[in-house]
């Protein structure tokens, strides 16, 4: 079994600032200077513990080649790649479209790289070179949206590779799984009428962005019902997202059958994030991949790519990661320190308001579930 791994240090260079968490510092305003949530030292962390731990020795490091425009161009407007190239050359550097998401000089080249980098994980499972990948990239992408970027993402970078897998590597039917704890809505957007490609979002309920991810939304047109949101409580753990996966992920995945399985795979669910109120720990990451490779090895060949998106716990996300592409290299090899103590927080169990969003999802959709069968 070979995993393919991308990532490239000038990802820890794309700029987010010196802002506190979210806004830019403002004296009047009592917003001190401090760090973007959005900065390098989640992933930077991540891939250093992969590189410390030895699991490196056990990936095949994939080379990522920058997007080009026409790769951009398949998914976003002209006028926002224009946008982001002319701003990515000044000095001052620009935002990525909501005044929450700012980027430094040469962040077009960065954020083209990251696209670029989710394009060769693609590529090279579509080749046979390696059975299944993760892509270490930054910034992230799930929040773009074809005209802009937001929430602190400037492309969508698992958008731009499921389009040009279709476009240039002959696949034709794919399925997103997005499991960072807000909506993933910019790839919802890019799909809401296409059936060729299905997303599925298990996320926080309405914790970003504001009024997105509801169980409704479905897509429309020859795309309705291509859309799957899955908005767990607040307080969601282990129980509940398995319980997830196992009632709408698995049976959505199987009854559509896609030729290859994309992860949109943030750790902000996790226990320890600053930006999510969930409290998943490494064994749930662990877990989910086990059962997405399970399905990608009875619909596709064992085909599955993670793209790293959102997770803003620099001592857990490292943990987290490693134990997902672990677990794509064929462990438990990697061990969590943290495992005891959050694995052991109240709430882990499936709860009863969880088990009524799960239930109302699936049958949104249709899905056969366990629940039905009983
Ligand atoms: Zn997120």
């Amino acid at each position: 079994m070979a995993t393919g791994y991308v990532y490239h240090e000038v990802f820890a260079w794309h700029d987010t600032g010196t802002g506190a968490g979210l806004f830019a510092s403002d004296p009047a305003a009592g917003v001190q200077p401090f760090m973007h949530f959005e900065n390098a030292d989640t992933k930077r962390r991540m891939h250093e513990l992969i590189v410390v731990s030895g699991l490196i020795d056990r990936l095949t490091r994939l080379r990522p080649e920058p997007a080009t425009e026409e790769d951009l161009l398949r998914v976003h407007t002209p006028g926002h790649v224009a946008r982001i190239r002319e701003e990515s050359a000044d000095p001052r550097g620009g935002d990525a479209g909501d005044g929450f998401s700012p980027f430094g000089r040469g962040g077009y080249e960065i954020a083209a790289l990251a696209a670029g980098g989710m394009i060769e994980a693609v590529a090279a499972v579509v080749r046979g070179d390696v059975d299944n990948a993760y892509a270490l990239i930054r910034p992230p992408g799930h929040h773009a949206i074809p005209s802009t970027g937001m929430g602190f993402c400037v492309f969508n970078n698992i958008a731009i590779a499921a389009r040009h897998a279709q476009a240039r590597l002959g696949v034709k039917r794919i399925a997103v799984v997005d499991w960072d704890v807000h909506h993933g809505n910019g790839t919802q957007a890019c799909f809401w009428d296409d059936p060729s490609v299905l997303t599925i979002s298990l996320h926080q309920d309405n914790n970003f962005p504001p009024n997105s991810g509801a169980i409704e939304e479905r897509g429309e047109g020859a795309g309705d019902g291509t859309a799957i949101n899955v908005p767990l409580p607040p307080g969601s753990g282990h129980g509940g997202y398995l319980h997830a996966f196992d009632e709408v992920v698995m049976p959505a995945l199987e009854r559509f059958a896609p030729d290859l399985i994309l992860v949109a795979c943030g750790f902000d669910a996790s226990a320890l994030d600053p930006l999510g109120a969930q409290i998943l720990s490494s064994a749930t990451y662990r877990e989910m991949t086990q059962r997405v490779m399970r399905a990608a090895e009875r619909l596709c060949g064992g085909r599955v790519v993670f793209s790293h998106e959102g997770g803003y716990s620099p001592q857990y996300v490292p943990f987290c990661g490693a134990a997902v592409i672990d677990t794509l290299a064929g462990g438990p090899e990697v061990g969590d320190p943290f495992l005891p103590i959050v694995s052991g927080f109240g709430g882990q169990g499936l709860k009863e308001q969880e088990r009524a969003v799960v239930a109302e999802a699936a049958r949104q959709h249709g899905l056969i579930t366990e629940g039905a069968a009983r």
